[in-house]
């Protein structure tokens, strides 16, 4: 059971989780992920670049923040007198430890990725040892894990990974144990270790990508991500007031979705679970009672949860630009698109989508200043034309491979859109198209109510999620 930054950042937020875990540990001991508390780690960030830039003041003044708040949920979550003050004094302790790295790196004046790193470690450090002292002041039998002792890593501090077989060894070891034991095991996302000590992090966002990898070397059952939305949604439910919550999906659906800006797992952080089957749930952990989505490719929990639909979800991507490009050059003749994607490759820019004629390119890409600069170079071998604050917006599922007609149905219900440009996915399980930023509701809503208001679809999906905050 993985909770993100949200579904226990604050002392009602954790004890939501709490029973959440609870429940779970009546069947069976959950190996319970945990983030650190929201907004954390980004605070541990600006203290980091706070400390490396020689303002001293304005980082201890942000990790005394970074320790109040900690101390708040102590002070709210702990009843007995005793537990109290011992874990005020183990974030006593990390805060201490937080701020003596603060002096070190003022005095060398020198932000290295190393120390980065330990800077955000404590976030997750600190989140475990509030959360798992509560359960067992609450009577729960919880052990907090180090996962620094099990999840070893490389040395690519910033974006480490796991060196498999010594991880797998050690989960075996000094995580089954406990949880055939019945304790439920509490442990942090994000983090792991050198071989020879050193804390390293996967990178923002890790500890889905923690949940997984565990997950696989546990051979779980399942592996359910607690956050703050019902699942997976059929769009982007501040557009689309009607979106509802997708049941089942599989994995490339998933990916899909992902890389076409839905929010989703990514890809990459689910691979483990993909590697092993193993279904992954999204789940609203402030409404439990939601059924949230499934991500598998079991076709039997793929059947038993009514899988189908022809639409799966519509993705849109804002802030995107499009580079048409044209040159008679072009025509009948060979190696010149390499030179043209080499413009984009030197930038270091990510081309998305792209349609081709014989003597034009249009493609899109993330808006940036670097735009222009690519624009002026491939002036000189063509004539470049971009157009500003465009969207793209995908529909993805599975059977739209294997179905008619259904391109039929996307462009007429967008009738009254000025579509920029239109691409199918390699992967035929995407259909996208570009339009101006402002057209992206009357687009979104149309193809919602196009795929999303028949009946056929209400087993399918969940109804519209209610309005909350
Ligand atoms: N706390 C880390 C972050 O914000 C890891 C995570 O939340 O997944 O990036
Ligand atoms: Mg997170």
């Amino acid at each position: 059971m993985k909770f993100g930054g949200t579904s226990i950042g604050t002392a009602s937020a954790m004890k939501q989780a709490m029973r959440i875990v609870t429940e779970e540990s009546a069947k069976a001991a959950p190996l319970v992920v945990l983030s650190a508390c929201s907004g954390i780690t980004n605070k541990l960030i600006q203290i980091a670049e706070s400390a490396g830039g020689s303002r001293l003041e304005e980082a201890m003044e942000l990790a005394g923040e970074v320790r109040r708040h900690h101390r708040e949920l102590v002070e709210t979550l702990i009843g007995d007198a005793g537990r109290k003050a011992a874990l005020m004094e183990r974030v006593e302790g990390y805060v201490a430890e937080l701020e003596m790295l603060v002096k070190g790196v003022d005095i060398v004046g020198e932000l290295t990725p190393r120390s980065f790193d330990t800077f955000c470690s404590f976030g997750e450090l600190l989140s475990t040892s509030v959360f798992s002292e509560a359960l067992r002041d609450a009577g729960h039998d919880a052990v907090w894990l180090d996962i620094r002792e099990v999840i070893i890593t490389d040395d690519n501090f910033g974006a480490a990974r796991p060196l498999d077989e010594l991880c797998e060894k050690n989960v075996s070891t000094a995580v089954r144990p406990l949880l055939e034991q019945g304790k439920t095991v509490i442990t942090q996302g994000f983090i792991g270790s050198t071989k020879d000590g050193r804390t390293t992090t996967f990178g923002r966002g890790g500890s889905d990508f923690t949940a997984a990898l565990l997950g696989a070397w546990l051979s779980s059952d399942q592996i359910q991500i607690w956050t703050d939305v019902d699942g997976v949604m059929t769009s982007d439910p501040r557009i689309v007031p009607d979106a509802r919550s997708i049941r089942v999906m599989t994995f490339s659906e998933a990916a899909e979705l992902a890389y076409l800006g839905a929010k989703v797992l990514h890809p990459d952080t689910i691979a483990p679970a993909v590697r092993h089957n193993i279904p992954v749930y999204v789940l609203n952990a402030h409404h439990p009672a939601a059924r949230g989505t499934v991500i598998t490719d079991d076709p039997a929990l793929l059947e038993g949860m009514s899988y189908g639909g022809l639409v799966k979800s519509i993705a849109v991507k804002k802030g995107q630009c499009i580079v048409n490009f044209r040159s008679n050059r072009m025509l009948g003749r060979h190696g010149f698109l390499v030179d043209f994607f080499n413009v984009f490759a030197r930038a270091g820019v990510s081309v998305e989508m792209i349609s081709t004629s014989e003597v034009s390119v249009s493609l899109t890409v993330s808006d940036s200043p670097k735009v222009e600069e690519i624009a002026r170079e491939l002036g000189r071998m063509g004539e470049v034309e971009l157009e500003h604050r465009v969207a793209t917006v995908s529909v993805v599922g599975d059977n739209l491979r294997t179905s008619k007609g259904v391109a039929g149905r996307i462009f007429s219900s967008l009738k009254s859109v000025n579509l920029r440009m239109i691409s199918q996915g390699a992967s035929e399980i995407n259909v996208g198209f570009v339009v101006e930023e402002g057209d992206v509701p009357k687009a979104l809503q149309s193809l919602h109510r196009e795929f999303f208001s028949g009946e056929e679809t209400s087993r399918i999906f969940d109804t519209p999620v209610q309005k909350r905050g």
